[in-house]
């Protein structure tokens, strides 16, 4: 963070003092300070924000005989600039004029407006529309650690919905990585543990180090109850230490952002850790759950199967996928709702074309609370509802003849019935009544009640706008009254008046019309009166705009504060309306898709019948292929199945894709998602992990074996019988012996010890001998056959190792130049004569350490140079004959 600037405020100018005491009170953050029609930078800040937004730096005045940096941004376009800021890792703090310039001249003229620092706004407090993705939720998390134990809570402020989850220290990366905040707070002393330190930075968003004193559990405590505003934190239920720590820096960091404005959050959801499905970082981005290890949505599990119509549909989908549950009751409670949705078509369709217009009320009421709302948000919360009410009537009084909701759905049917909720159903019909067609961004715009609620606000506005009527009415009394032609009239200083030509205007001197007609003004041809009725219409126009505006205001404050009373029960239907947009475009999905319900119990197998892989399936279905489906058998009892599967098969061939594709489907089974295949059945998978290939990882410019290893390290000491390993070429960044070697111990390893299932892809043909070896090992391949010279890849996953690698094969498909595909074939058939059978394992030094290392087989072809150069029997050579090789070689360059 930027060094802390250390102003000398003597000899400053009043509003430059003002300045100076904003930045002391936010040192490390930007300071948008409102002037007028811009938002103004001073100093380094000035010369910050012009180089990282690329806008022109100015100077302002002097201090201390330099010139003051300047930079501004104006007020309308300041979102975008904001968003731009945050997205490159600054603070900024919000510093807006608290009065009417006006006001403050009124207390003198060297008086400076008062200003105030309104918000402090990082990546997690966002709430804007216009700086969050919609679709994808925006946490703010915190990491605490106390006597050994941690936790981690995270908050998403545009929402109101809290977590809270009790973890190990180990446990603190899966959980962040499942969560992704955007921000996360830790006491500054625990970043001295560098693998802390390290798992946040990659997994933690933005890391914001607190004064350690923030977490301590009384200042914490004190905090949280602020807060939610409640004396006792017993109604959560019983929070553990590290709980409130975590929950104490959250409250800490929304106090100093927020100034003073607390949101409406919920009660704190709390899990175990033992409720959800671990997956650690580095398996969560393999697997591209939620987005592609080039960090896009395209081409994630999410994309492919979200059907959702609404935000909060969306928002709830992708956190059903970040954390598949374990318990197989509360999974089926999910399937038994996507189901219902499948059987109920009709009933789905309707429902969901309603939900397309519901909006995001969530996110709307959130920002109300937090006083940066306006009309269009209260007209969320009434579209919302409105919504919601229908949604609930045809469910309930459809009469079709519909099996019942099960519990799932019928909670949040519950939820969304308005006859159940009197001051909800109240506010959705004062919201009805209230709002007019067109809506402000914001309540100061006016003009969004609609007529006929407020007698006195039509008064004012129809005083307002039929100004002209109603003083022509009058003109035309005063015309009567007189009995000589006279008009009404408007200027800057009499405001109305009365206009009668000079020759003319005598009677209204003299009795009885001087009673009623004020002379104001005699001009060379006219006369200027006033009459007590126009005065008075006069001050009432002049007011009536100003006070339609203040009583729209007024009835602005008054929904708003009465949405936020009811922020408990709104928040609720927000939900329930996401509960039934995931629900239905689950089922949607799995119609699309062909996907079935899957069976997830406590027993320890993975019986796959006929599955494919969504995402890959919808890509060879673009390019016109069929995607070939596949069988996966594994069971940890060894009852059925072999837990652990050894997977060969030439490149290409659709190893990483079949491995992918099991681990896909525990997560969606466990989400509580139907899967693509013909059926599947489940036994709860605790911790999933997945190690690919090195080759698929250099683009994160890792040192790549060695983050292998770390990986690999990973799941063989955390792995249980209950846990889905796959492993993808383990060994393959090291040299052939060592990752042999490596694989193999590995293999065992999982086998003996950890007896978790398993899929272990290898290019080691050597590996399939483990079957003969190991109770509980069974061979699988990729097929492929040559045909007429070419390799033709089946995708079929089938019983038994691969009989070749095929890797010349490969090479040729990847358009290596046919003279060197030539040469790598005759290579191979050499080293292949030199030995009966590449995989005989007593030859390699892990089995018989004696043996000598250079009788062992080669098993994936040489570089061709390397290859020919190697081959080269330079003394048996005629000159002749030797520049024939150099040629030769030089060809295959
Ligand atoms: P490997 O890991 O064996 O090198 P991949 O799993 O990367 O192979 O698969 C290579 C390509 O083959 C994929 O990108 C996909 O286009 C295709 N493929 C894989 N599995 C299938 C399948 N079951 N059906 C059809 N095409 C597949």
């Amino acid at each position: 963070s930027p060094p802390v600037q250390a102003f000398d405020a003597t000899g400053a100018t009043p509003v430059m003092q003002q300045f100076f005491e904003m930045k002391t009170r936010q040192p490390d953050a930007l300071l948008f300070f409102r002037m007028g029609d811009f938002y103004e930078l001073f100093f380094d800040d000035a010369i910050r924000a012009a180089a990282a937004l690329g806008i022109s730096q100015t100077f302002r005045g002097n201090h201390n005989g330099q010139p003051i940096p300047m930079a501004g941004v104006p007020h309308h376009a300041a979102e975008a600039y904001l968003s731009k800021l945050i997205r490159m890792g600054f603070k900024v703090a919000v510093c807006e004029q608290m009065e009417d310039p006006a006001e403050a001249k009124k207390r003198g003229s060297k008086s400076v407006v008062r200003r105030d620092i309104v918000r402090v706004v990082t990546p997690g407090t966002l709430t804007e529309d216009g700086l969050l993705d919609a679709r994808g939720a925006n946490r703010l998390a915190a990491v605490a650690i106390r006597a050994g134990q941690a936790a981690v809570a995270a908050v998403e402020l545009s929402t109101g919905e809290v977590e809270c989850f009790s973890t190990g220290k180990e446990g603190v990366g899966p959980l962040l990585a499942a969560l992704s905040p955007s921000e996360t707070l830790v006491a500054d002393r625990l970043l001295a543990d560098d693998h802390l330190a390290q798992t946040l930075k990659i997994c933690g968003g933005l890391i914001q180090p607190m004064p350690s004193a923030l977490s301590e559990p009384q200042a914490s405590e004190t905090r949280v109850k602020r807060l939610y505003g409640v004396d006792t934190l017993d109604g959560f239920g019983g929070l553990a230490a590290a709980e409130i720590g975590a929950l104490g820096l959250i409250a800490a960091h929304l106090e100093m952002t927020q100034a003073g404005k607390l949101p409406a959050l919920r009660a704190p959801r709390r899990a175990a850790e033992a409720d959800v499905m671990s997956i650690d970082p580095a398996t969560r981005s393999s697997l591209e759950i939620d987005r592609t290890q080039n960090g896009d949505r395209n081409g994630s599990l999410l994309a492919a199967i979200d059907r959702t119509v609404t935000p909060g549909g969306a928002r709830m989908l992708a956190s059903r996928l970040a954390r598949p549950l374990l318990d197989p009751a509360a999974i089926d409670q999910r399937l038994d709702a996507v189901e219902w949705f499948v059987e109920h078509r009709g009933l789905r369709e309707r429902l969901r074309e309603q939900l397309k217009g519901s909006g995001d009320m969530a996110r709307a009421l959130a920002r109300l609370a937090l006083g940066r709302g306006g009309p269009r948000d209260l007209a969320c919360l009434r579209d919302g509802l409105k919504t919601g009410e229908k949604l609930a009537g045809m469910v309930g009084g459809s009469g079709d003849p519909l099996s019942p909701p099960p519990v799932e759905l019928e909670g949040a049917l519950a939820a969304l019935t308005p006859s159940l909720h009197q001051g909800v159903s109240q506010l959705l019909n004062t919201l009805e009544a209230g709002l007019g067609p067109d809506l402000p961004a914001l309540a100061r715009d006016g003009g969004f009640v609609a007529p006929g609620i407020r007698p006195e606000l039509d008064q004012a506005r129809a005083l307002r706008d039929d100004s002209r009527r109603v003083v022509a009415a009058l003109e035309q009394r005063l015309i009567q009254e007189a009995g000589i032609s006279l008009k009404i009239r408007h200027n800057g200083v009499l405001g109305y008046f009365v206009e009668a030509t000079a020759g003319k205007a005598d009677p209204l001197f003299q009795p009885p019309l001087n009673a009623t007609f004020i002379h104001r003004q005699t001009l060379a041809n006219q006369v200027r009166f006033t009459t007590v009725e126009l005065a008075d219409l006069d001050a009432r126009i002049a007011q009536a705009a100003e006070r339609a505006l203040a009583m729209e205001v007024a009835a602005y404050e008054d929904w708003r504060a009465e949405a936020c009373a009811l922020a408990e029960p709104i928040q609720a239907a927000a939900e329930a309306l996401a509960r039934l947009d995931v629900a239905s475009s689950l089922a949607e999905w799995a119609e699309d898709a062909g996907a079935v319900r899957p069976i997830v119990d406590k027993s320890l197998a993975f019986e796959a019948r006929a599955a494919r892989h969504p995402v890959v399936e919808a890509a060879v279905r673009r390019a016109g292929d069929p995607y070939t489906p596949n069988d996966c058998r594994l069971d940890a009892a060894g009852e059925v199945a072999a837990r652990l599967s050894i997977v060969t098969g030439p490149n290409m061939a659709g190893k990483s894709t079949f491995l992918r594709q099991n681990a896909l489907l525990a997560i969606l089974a466990q989400a509580g998602c139907y899967v693509p295949a013909k059926n599947f059945r489940l036994g709860v998978v605790d911790r999933l992990f997945s190690r690919v290939g090195a080759g698929d990882d250099l683009a994160r410019g890792r040192s790549t074996f060695m983050m292998e290893m770390v990986e690999t390290a990973a799941i063989l000491t955390q792995a249980t019988p209950r846990s889905l390993v796959i492993l993808d070429e383990i060994g393959r960044g090291t040299a052939t012996y060592d990752g042999l070697a490596i694989a193999w111990a590995c293999a065992e390893s999982l086998h003996d010890t950890n007896r978790c299932r398993a899929l272990f892809a290898t290019h080691y043909h050597e590996l399939a001998t483990l079957e003969e070896r190991m109770a509980h090992v069974s061979n699988l391949s990729l097929r492929a056959k040559e045909w007429n010279g070419d390799l033709v890849f089946l995708h079929e996953a089938a019983d038994g190792p691969a009989d070749r690698s095929y890797g010349v094969q490969v090479a040729k498909l990847a358009g290596v130049p046919p003279q060197v595909v030539a040469r790598a074939k005759e290579v191979l058939d050499r080293l292949e004569s030199k030995t009966e059978s590449p995989a005989k394992l007593d030859d390699l030094p892990l089995f018989a350490a004696s043996a000598p290392v250079a009788a062992a087989p080669v098993v994936s072809a040489p570089s061709a140079v390397d290859g020919a150069l190697k081959e080269l029997d330079v003394d048996g050579m005629s000159p002749r004959e030797a520049l024939e090789a150099l040629y030769r070689l030089k060809g295959l360059l």
